[in-house]
């Protein structure tokens, strides 16, 4: 089983595939940084919106998602692009991966955040998702932001993903 990143408005693009388990490790290496690099509530929603995709909650292969469906914002659209383009460049720099107690495979996650970044360079705000219900597909919006004491990543409405991994 997988889980694909997608960019369903520009199918020129390729999708991100990865198994089930580099899936995990993308999405702990992406919600580290993003919690450790957010300034405001509209980056800490960012970092954990990419938190729920958290399979050791929702299930193996299910937390694929369409860049489309970010919380993208009209009015903070070029600062959200360029945190999510930081968070990114970050996790490729291994931000707070001391944190992890294994040795992720830096050849294939480093593939999957180039690839990504791609998408997100790409992303225009017109294709963005406008239900709510999709963005917030696992979880719901938060309203405030609780960091995990043990792994400083914002949790989502299920815990920490690095404590549910
Ligand atoms: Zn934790």
């Amino acid at each position: 089983m997988s889980n694909s990143i997608s960019y369903e408005k520009r199918p020129d693009l390729h999708s991100v595939q990865m198994n089930n388990g580099l899936t995990s490790v993308f999405i702990s290496v992406i919600a580290i940084a993003a919690s450790i690099l957010a300034k405001n509530d509209l980056q800490r929603k960012i970092a954990v919106w990419f938190a729920s995709h958290d399979q050791g909650s929702f299930g193996l292969g299910l937390v694929g998602f369409d860049v489309s469906e970010l919380p993208w914002n009209q009015d903070n659209f070029d600062e959200q692009k360029h945190f999510i383009l930081q968070v990114i460049d970050s996790t490729k720099g291994q931000m707070g991966w001391e944190i992890l107690d294994y040795e992720p495979h830096k050849e294939w996650i480093f593939t999957s955040l180039e690839n990504f970044r791609i998408l997100i360079e790409a992303f225009e705000i017109q294709d963005r998702c406008n239900q709510i219900s999709e963005i917030w597909g696992y979880v719901s919006e938060p309203k405030m932001f609780i960091l995990c004491p043990k792994h400083n990543v914002y949790e989502h409405d299920g815990g920490c993903v690095l404590c549910n991994d």
